[in-house]
């Protein structure tokens, strides 16, 4: 193990937890390529086509130094990078822009925050609206969540109070980067063992205001509901958002139920209303 950052020669310090040696410099080079190569991956921003490689080359070219810059690339400016086709730049680009409607838990995790893993991440994103809520908790209020103990708490508190962490939140919010969200996710209910989705098989078309399809998707699982592609005479109800494809005339056809946006809310909020009037015919 070195005792200096071979990157920028701060000593480095053991983390007790990890058993790993890391250097505390938050502006050093090597922690930012492995905070972006994280931000990028799967289970965070999911930003497709920008691989290690690429994250490094945009460091070294100082076209990024914080994770916020990626909302700044531009595809003109990509294109001028040795080897980048107008494909790869044209994908990284789109899910540069894709990303910015993540679930806030995949945004939560993104960030990097110490002991913030996945299920942390999830589990935050149940109890708060977003980050500015986040922001202004205390560890009376996080450490109240099961699951979440001081010094989780300790850390996210600590990663929020860092000025450099309140610059890149204000810098991914003014890029459009998607930080909060409207209500918590009902899957808090599921959790608690309830399914009164159980049984149901929902199809989502067209675009929802208040959610991404994937996290629309993610409400019904989480409320035990099965999402499909397609509607069949299987499916219990059609969601229906903007510009909807072919799927609504297929549920007409059917004779599925039709659900709009506010209905789908509906749904969500009280299922057990919801359900008892739909056996009794009479669709929200
Ligand atoms: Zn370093």
């Amino acid at each position: 193990m070195p005792e200096r950052c071979p990157e920028c020669d701060t000593p480095v310090v053991k983390n007790e937890d990890d058993a790993m040696h890391r250097c505390p410099n938050p502006s050093c080079p090597a922690q930012f390529f492995e905070l972006l190569k994280h931000f990028v991956s799967k289970g965070a921003a999911d930003i497709d086509g920008l691989g290690e490689r690429w994250c490094g080359i945009l460091i070294d070219q100082g076209m990024v130094s914080d994770v916020a810059d990626l909302y700044r690339q531009e595809k003109d400016r990509l294109l001028k990078l040795e080897r980048m086709g107008d494909k790869l730049a044209t994908r990284i680009i789109d899910n540069i822009e894709a990303s910015k409607n993540r679930p806030l838990a995949r945004m939560l995790f993104a960030l990097g925050i110490t002991h913030v893993g996945s299920e942390v991440a999830d589990l935050l994103s149940q109890n708060y609206l977003g980050v500015t809520e986040l922001s202004n908790t205390t560890e009376e209020d996080l450490t109240e969540i099961e699951g979440i103990g001081p010094k989780i708490a300790e850390s996210i508190l600590a990663w929020f109070r860092a000025p450099a962490n309140r610059r890149v939140i204000e810098k991914l919010r003014s890029s459009g980067v998607r930080m909060e969200q409207d209500t918590l996710p009902t899957t808090v209910v599921a959790a608690s063992g309830a399914a009164p989705f159980a049984g149901m098989t929902f199809v989502v078309t067209g675009t929802l205001s208040a959610f991404s399809r994937s996290e629309a998707e993610g409400r019904i699982k989480g409320l035990g509901g099965k999402v499909t592609s397609s509607v069949t005479k299987k499916t219990s109800y059609v969601v229906v958002g903007e510009s909807p494809g072919s799927k609504v005339a297929n549920a007409e056809k059917l004779g599925t139920p039709i659900l709009d946006e506010e209905g789908f809310l509906h749904l969500l909020e009280s299922p057990d209303s919801v359900l008892t009037a739909e056996q009794q015919g009479t669709l929200v």
